[in-house]
């Protein structure tokens, strides 16, 4: 059934004219400060903040220490006491709605500040990073005055606020991770202190600003800079009631050894490697285009990322070839030009681990199929790249590459596309490509994966919960589940 596609390749005769979005108004500080009790204040242990796209430093950034990790804990719990425990959930609600209508008003210079920082293209953090945001804070707005209706049956005083919330977040969603952890918390009446990543703190900062303007009680949000051991400071914080935590699944197992014993909530949102399933009767050009999404969407820094691709034995050279084509015509470059599908690789140590498990793709036999692109001569990046010939034991079908890398097993029946598919430690999130709408029902219920996208991939909104299963983590972020985790139910 292999039949060739039109070919739609134009090679050098067709390129877009540059399209860059200019940074020029654009204002951030020469070095960036945390965010104490309403306060930024200057910190130490500074250290350089870069630009992946162009290895330039943008600005130094403060590593925090235990003391300052005390003293944003101590502010939490004093706004805890005071201003945010007694305040009514429609007096908070207000000010979540105002956090929402202000990233609405800054979202240009946010989704600018997203992509020098992280290596976004413009168009995602524009389109999607920024109003998805603003539209968390929107939506947990609307939850803080109704949460005896969400859980109802718990007496006059309906759920409890834990406390404090220590909060530490990854580097490829970094406006969009405080978000999904700020919203929930602040509307079900906890105060936060959350840890930005070392990689990208810019939007974290420039979130203080916004939650400053928007005259939040002080110490209700903190928001502090630093490496892994401020991370762990927060953790091991006696007086911290609730650890949330996205990033990697290495360091989720260190977080649930090191809380372990103590009355500290936790909820994990770790690593993953999303089997995307494409039957022989689905469309497959829509497919293909959910492909290209799922795994080249933020240069596959997604944690629930399509990186696996389970075919139908009878398309897959139908598959091949499409996506082939399609993946040539992505345009890799300057994250700030409207033109661009591919941005910069976060970091070196990033692009270091995607070479290395490419390296052991091609050890392993995979066959390696790479856009001819041509990448900027500075900066980290890395041409979208998929992988046949893949078995299902090889480290490029088992480990996360978190880069933009697909591996392609082939299937013959349902039952060995699920076998396939949960044959991993992960079971974050998965794909269905099928014209029926029987088959997707009934392989979403065989697939261990927390959130699973029917003829779709990597579509997110509020009011779905988001988590995973078995090493992927615990917990859900986003809906009314999303309520769940920053509450006590037993009164
Ligand atoms: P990634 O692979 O995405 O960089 P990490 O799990 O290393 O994921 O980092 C995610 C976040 O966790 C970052 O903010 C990082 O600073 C923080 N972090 C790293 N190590 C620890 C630790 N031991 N305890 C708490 N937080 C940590």
């Amino acid at each position: 059934m292999s039949q060739k596609p039109v070919d739609l390749l134009f090679g050098d005769l067709w390129s877009y004219a540059p399209a860059p979005e200019s940074p020029s108004h654009v204002k951030y500080p020469k070095q960036l400060s945390h965010f104490i009790g309403g306060q930024f204040e200057p910190g130490d242990n500074f250290f350089p903040v870069i630009n992946p796209a162009t290895e330039e430093v943008l600005t130094e950034c403060p590593a925090a220490d235990a003391a300052t990790v005390d003293r944003a804990v101590k502010a939490a719990r004093t706004a805890y006491e005071k201003y945010w425990r007694p305040m009514p959930g429609r007096e908070r609600a207000k000010y979540l709605h105002r956090i929402a209508r202000m990233i609405q008003e800054k979202a240009r210079e946010l989704a600018i500040l997203e992509s020098m920082n992280g290596g976004k293209p413009i168009r995602e953090a524009r389109d999607v990073d920024v109003p998805l945001a603003a539209a968390h804070f929107s939506y947990y707005a609307g939850w803080a005055d109704k949460l005896k209706y969400a859980f109802p049956g718990l007496g006059l005083d309906g759920p409890q606020p834990l406390g404090v919330a220590g909060q530490i977040i990854p580097w490829n969603f970094p406006l969009l991770m405080a978000a999904w952890k700020i919203a929930p918390a602040l509307a079900t009446g906890n105060t936060v202190v959350l840890k930005a990543a070392e990689t990208t703190p810019l939007t974290c900062w420039k979130l203080a600003e916004i939650i400053q303007e928007a005259d939040l009680p002080p110490g209700v949000v903190n928001i502090i800079h630093g490496f892994g051991a401020t991370g762990a400071a927060l953790v091991n914080h006696p007086d911290v009631n609730k650890i949330a935590f996205t990033g990697s699944t290495e360091v989720g197992k260190i977080i649930q050894r090191s809380i372990a014993g103590t009355k500290k909530k936790l909820t994990l949102e770790l690593g993953g490697k999303g089997a995307n399933i494409i039957f022989e009767d689905a469309a497959i050009d829509q497919a293909v285009e959910g492909i290209v999404n799922g795994i080249w969407f933020n240069q596959g820094h997604v944690c629930c990322a399509g990186s696996r691709l389970l075919v139908e034995e009878s398309v897959v050279d139908q598959v091949i070839l499409k996506l082939q084509q399609r993946m040539e015509t992505l345009v890799v470059g300057d994250p700030l030009d409207k033109n661009t599908d591919i941005g910069a690789i976060n970091s070196r140590a990033q692009l270091d681990t995607i070479n290395e498990l490419v390296q052991a793709g091609l050890d392993e036999g995979g066959i390696m199929h790479q856009s001819p692109c041509k990448l900027p001569e500075k900066g980290f990046f890395f041409r979208p790249t998929f992988f046949s010939g893949v078995t299902p034991s090889s480290r490029i079908a088992q480990e996360e590459i978190f880069g933009p890398v697909l591996a392609i097993l082939t299937f013959r029946t349902p039952a060995e596309a699920i076998e396939k598919a949960n044959n991993t430690p992960y079971g974050l999130s998965a794909g269905i490509w099928t014209d029926k709408g029987a088959k997707i029902f009934a392989m979403a219920s065989a697939l261990k994966a927390g959130v699973i996208w029917g003829n779709t991939f990597n579509k997110f909104d509020p009011t779905s919960p988001f988590g995973g299963y078995k090493e992927s983590g615990f917990g859900r972020e986003g809906g009314r589940h999303g309520l769940l985790p920053y509450l006590d139910l037993q009164g």
